[in-house]
This record gives C-alpha cells, structure tokens and sequence, in this order.
C-alpha cells in the first residue's frame, strides 16, 4: 500500500480521464465506499502520480491527448514497479477489437461507458481482492523457498554426516576385523604355548624323578660311609629335586586349566570348602589353625578347579601367618547378582603396591628359605576365577591380615 492511503482505507484508486466531470463523479462514488481515490486528466500525469506513490489500482480512460490509455497500460507494465498495479480500462469504445487491445497492453478488465456503478464497484472489489491473493501467495511462496532452501542444506549436512558414519561403520569393522584376526592368533598362540609347557613339563617330571629317586638310594644306602659334607650335599640334592617337581606340577595344573574344559555342574562350595581343609589337614594341624565357613552357597562350575581355588586361599592363609596362631574365616554373601567370597586370615599382610603383582605368574614377595612356594598358586587362581566369570582381588594391611576376594556368577542367573 502507499502514503496516500489512510489506515482504515479499502484501497488507493489511481483514475485516469480526461474529462474532469468522470473523475469528479468516480472519485465521490469512491470515497463515499471507502477507497481513496486520486484523479488526473492525462497519461503522463498518471505515470507521476504512481511514481510518487504506487496505486492499489488503476481505472483508466483510453481516449485521451497526448498519450492514450494504451500507451499508458504499457508504460504501466514495462516498469518493474508498476507492472504488478491491476489495471481496469473504462471506455466509451466498445468495439471487439477495442477490448482485445485493452487486455492485449496488459489490462486486467474492461467496463464500457456508460457503466453501472455497482458494476464497476463489484470489479474493482474484486481485481483488488486478486492481487491481496496474489501478494499473499507470492508471500508465501518466498517463505516455501526459503523453506525448501534450509531443507536442502539440513539435507546436505545430513547426507555428509551419513557418509562420515559409513566411513566409520568400514572403519569400525575393518578394525574389529583386524581384531578378531590378531585374537585368533594370540589364541592360536596361547594354546601352542600351553601345550609345549605341558609336554616340556611332563618330560622334565622323568629325569628329575630318577635324579631324585638315585640321591635317595644313595642316602638310604652308604650314608654311613657319608661325612657331614657329602650329607649336606645329597639332601641339597633332594631338596632342589622336591622344588623342581613341585614348580613342575604347580606349572602342569596352570596350563591344564587352559585346556580342559569341563561342563560346569552345580558345586556345594561347603562340601569342596570340606574337602580342600581335608587336603591340608597335616598344614592345620602342624600350626594349630581355625578355618571357619560360613553360608557358603552352590555355584556352577568345575568341581576340581574350585577345590584347587579353595586350597591354595586357603593353604596360603595359613602358610602366610605371622606371630598368631591362624585364624582363618571363609564367607560368601550375594552381591551385585553374584556371589561374593571372602577368605580373610590374620597373617602377615601385603603391601599395597603387590596387590595386583601377587597374582602375576611366579611372583613371590619372600625368599623360598622363608616361605616355600613357587609364585603360581594364585594365578592359578584367577586363572580359575576368570573360566568361572568371575573376578579376584586382595585387600590388606601389614601385619594385621589379607582379605582375598573373589566373585562367581549366582546359578539362577547363569541358568537365565
Ligand atoms: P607361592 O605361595 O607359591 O609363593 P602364590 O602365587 O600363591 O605363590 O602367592 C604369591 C605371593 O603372594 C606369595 O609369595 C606371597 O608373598 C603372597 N601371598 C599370597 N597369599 C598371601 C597371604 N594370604 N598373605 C600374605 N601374602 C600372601
């Protein structure tokens, strides 16, 4: 809309006539229904006018001096900013071929004088109301295309974000791949090696049985004609024997755990929790210990290898005391969705730093004269712990005891 118009106006009605009285009567006619009309007698007079400010619509006479209202229709639509203004000619020429020019120059209608009033009124109502229509469409449609323009950027930054993710899907698999390959070869690996310790150790076993089993015969024979020395050397001699067998069998047991694999059962931990005191009955005895169970549940597992598990927590409990006579308590509690054991003694502790060496394969913390051992029961141990699921720990304190836990996975939920 334009500067001419007041606020509440239906329309500014642009009316070109030569003859003063059609302009006069148009322009009440008008005003009266509410438009604001401006009149002016000549063509380049209304070329001005809609410079100074654009129209809503133009009626326009065609005959009239110096420009006709053809030529003026023309000006009207060559002209960027008019060439929208709908254009109604209001002629007293009402031959065919008058009209045909009029639409022709780019008019929208055509009234011929003498006209109707209502008549013309009802068009102008109308061609006002298509160009409100077009402006809005026209409105819209520039929302539609900005509207498809982020689209089509969203789109684009989607379809890169698609092809990042593709890159790392191929990234992801060709990794995993590679993965999998260098596990099968560690696997691969593994065994080779647990089978050579196992075939190394078994044929160790005979030597070192007959060198043992010839320094006794020797001892049992002519040790009365031994001096102190040669004594001392044969039971050196049997001594290294007995420690060579023991590590030889310590290092069978580790890697047998790597292969064989038995079907997991249901175990009474206080059954095996029985049968592992059993085995180190002469251990209790010799050092007077108290080992005491409590709510010890069924697991599924392998029976020997929790036997094994039981034992050497608890032989070491026992082997490890300090000044006080061992007291030793094994205990479970469900935790977590899964079983919780606790076997806690009062000897001699761990420092902090060897919480986790002390499961490494031959790590010992004390000199063989001090504690005998090979450094492989608790790897044993987690070896075992971990074929079950679960996880082993050691909590601690110098001199006042360790706590070492494990954890093995509750029977209703490994049937789960
Ligand atoms: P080994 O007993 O044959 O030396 P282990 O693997 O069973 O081998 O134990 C490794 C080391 O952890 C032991 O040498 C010992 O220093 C320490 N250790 C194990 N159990 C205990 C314990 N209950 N109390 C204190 N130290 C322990």
């Amino acid at each position: 809309m334009n500067s001419y118009q007041s606020s509440d106006s239906l329309g500014d009605i642009l009316i070109v006539d030569d003859e003063p009285n059609n302009l006069r009567v148009l322009s009440t006619i008008l005003s009266d229904r509410g438009y604001d009309p401006r009149g002016v007698l000549s063509g380049p007079m209304a070329l001005k006018a809609a410079k100074a400010a654009l129209p809503d619509l133009i009626l326009l006479d065609i005959m009239m001096p110096d420009l006709d209202g053809y030529e003026v229709c023309q000006k009207f639509k060559a002209d960027t900013n008019t060439c929208e203004i709908p254009i109604i000619f209001i002629s007293a020429k009402d031959q065919g071929m008058d009209k045909v020019k009029a639409f022709a120059a780019g008019g929208v209608d055509y009234i011929t004088k003498p006209f109707q009033f209502e008549e013309v009124l009802a068009r102008i109502e109308n061609h006002l109301n298509l160009r409100k229509l077009q402006q809005e469409l026209a409105q819209q449609n520039l929302l539609l295309q900005t509207e498809i323009g982020h689209r089509k950027a969203a789109e684009q930054a989607l379809q890169q974000q698609n092809e990042r993710l593709q890159q790392e899907i191929c990234d992801r698999q060709s990794a995993e791949a590679a993965l999998q390959k260098a596990n099968q070869e560690l696997a691969r690996s593994n065994s080779e090696l647990e089978q050579f310790a196992s075939i190394a150790s078994h044929d160790l076993l005979s030597p070192i049985s007959t060198i043992s089993g010839y320094a006794q015969l020797l001892k049992m024979c002519y040790s009365k004609s031994f001096d102190e020395k040669s004594t001392e050397y044969i039971d050196s001699m049997i001594q290294g024997c007995d420690r060579m067998q023991t590590l030889i069998n310590d290092l069978l047991a580790y890697s047998r755990l790597g292969r064989e694999k038995n079907p997991f059962v249901p175990i009474d931990c206080q059954k095996i929790f029985t049968e592992a005191c059993q085995n180190l009955s002469s251990q209790l005895r010799y050092n007077q210990a108290t080992v005491t169970p409590k709510d010890l549940p069924t697991v599924i597992g392998d029976r020997s290898q929790l036997l094994q598990l039981f034992q050497n927590l608890i032989g070491n409990a026992i082997k490890y005391r300090g000044e006080n006579t061992p007291i030793v308590q094994v205990t479970a509690a469900l935790e977590n969705n899964a079983y919780l054991f606790a076997v806690k003694d009062n000897g001699i502790g761990i420092e902090p730093e060897n919480f986790q060496k002390v499961f490494q394969m031959f790590k010992r913390l004390h000199g063989h004269s001090q504690y005998p051992g090979t450094g492989i029961g608790l790897a044993i141990c987690q070896k075992i712990v971990e074929n079950h699921g679960g996880r082993i720990w050691v909590e601690s304190e110098c001199d006042r005891g360790s706590t070492f836990y494990f954890t093995l996975p509750c029977p209703s939920i490994v049937n789960n």
